[in-house]
């Protein structure tokens, strides 16, 4: 069973900025693990602490390469390039999905939880995940990178999810590659 369950939209941790981690202890390198184990279980290609109800700047992913799971700590991104449209998923918005343009490429810095700085020149779909899960961790869900009309129909779907929620149906829950 996942160590946490994923908040979903509509809870108000998802709104909330994260703040800095200052401390790398014992406390943070499990939430980190179980961080892991929640995402491969959702299944996702990351996840944002904020996600799992706690305010801290850190998220994790695994891309299912051979680069296997990382943890990112206090992430910034410092530069963007180009654009890219890509079909977006959430884990904490189940089963929907957008083609949201965002830049191509973009540079990240951070630090590991050995405390080591860690950067990246990512492109595509790595570039795509980090920006989602930095977003997060500013309280920004994709719905706010939608367009007008994309924005529109999230409204009605929502609502209808929320409603049929409400009258005990069980929620959908799609499984697609490339929820974050
Ligand atoms: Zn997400």
């Amino acid at each position: 069973m996942a160590p946490y369950d994923i908040r979903l939209v509509g809870d108000p941790v998802l709104r909330q900025p994260a703040t800095e981690v200052t401390d790398i202890d014992a406390r943070l390198v499990r939430l980190a693990e179980d961080m892991i184990v929640t995402m491969h279980e959702a299944p996702g290609i990351g996840l944002a602490a904020p996600q799992v109800g706690v305010q801290k700047r850190m998220f994790v992913y695994d891309l299912h390469d051979e680069q296997g799971s990382h943890v990112v700590v206090n992430p910034v991104i410092s530069e963007t390039r180009g654009e890219w449209v890509y079909e977006e998923g959430c884990l904490s918005v189940p089963g929907l999905s957008w083609e949201i343009v965002r830049p191509k490429e973009v540079h990240l810095s951070g630090i590991d939880l050995d405390g080591n700085q860690v950067s990246f020149e990512a492109d595509d779909l790595l570039a795509r995940m980090f920006q989602h899960e930095v977003d997060h961790l500013d309280g920004i869900l994709l719905l706010e990178r939608l367009d007008p009309a994309q924005a529109n129909e999230a409204k009605r779907v929502l609502r209808e999810q929320a409603l049929a929620a409400g009258e005990g149906e069980t929620r959908r829950r799609l499984r697609m590659p490339g929820r974050a």
